[in-house]
């Protein structure tokens, strides 16, 4: 049986995004296919081995109701996840997921357990890194069909352009899909963008539902 890295299992209340405030239990693999310039997860190097009965001891024992998987990339361990969520979904768990929004095929093996979707879009400009606009379009595509979101990072490098490309390809969907913008964190500080506004009306002027928000566990200064 597949074992799993895992970095930290913790509850806390959701930081980010559409369910920010709701109480969780977040499980974060090790691990990346990408490496974010502001992310502070890829330079981490500690991390646990769980087997899937393990980890389901250990997630019994938080007795929380909602299990958030997250990272790193969750969606590198696919195959790990197929063997414990039909058995969480069972139990009653409601499951959230917190993905890059690259792995398609990987997302299909264990959409159909899947409740919540927090999807990036990554903005080759907010990165550093090259574009996946591709890969998060045929993402998306798949995500909607569960209760689905799209986050993207945004800092003081982030481009107009880069901005318009996540719209279109968000609009091309579905316009209703929420998009959330959230505000780069260095160093536990919450940067201010300066082109924000700007960001903000070039989504609002095609999506339905922009939202602006920015982690709320970093200005809480909570886990
Ligand atoms: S995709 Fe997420 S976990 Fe991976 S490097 Fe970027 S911010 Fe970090």
């Amino acid at each position: 049986m597949e074992k799993a890295k895992i970095t930290e299992i913790f509850t806390s209340i959701q930081g980010e995004g559409l369910y920010i405030g709701q109480v969780q239990t977040f499980v974060r693999f090790y691990g990346c296919n990408i490496k974010c310039g502001f992310c502070d997860e890829r330079r981490k190097t500690g991390f646990k081995e769980y087997s899937a009965q393990e980890l389901m001891s250990v997630i019994i024992k938080e007795s929380n109701r909602v299990i958030s998987f997250t990272g790193g990339e969750p969606l590198l361990y696919a195959g790990f996840l197929k063997e414990i969520l039909p058995e969480l979904k069972k139990k009653g768990f409601i499951v959230y997921l917190e993905t890059n929004g690259t792995l398609k095929n990987k997302l299909l093996k264990i959409i159909d357990f899947l409740d919540i979707i927090s999807m990036d879009i990554k903005l080759p400009s907010s990165t550093g890194c090259r574009a996946y606009w591709k890969a998060h379009a045929d993402f998306l595509k798949e995500a909607v069909k569960k209760k689905a979101f799209v986050k993207s990072v945004i800092t003081n490098k982030t481009t107009l352009s880069d901005i318009r490309k996540a719209v279109s390809i968000i609009k091309r969907i579905d316009k209703a899909i929420f998009f959330i913008l959230q505000p780069v964190t260095i160093n536990n500080k919450i940067q201010k963008i300066t082109k924000a506004q700007k960001f903000l009306d070039i989504a609002n002027s095609t999506l339905d539902n922009v939202r602006f928000i920015p982690q709320a566990h970093k200005i809480l200064d909570i886990r």
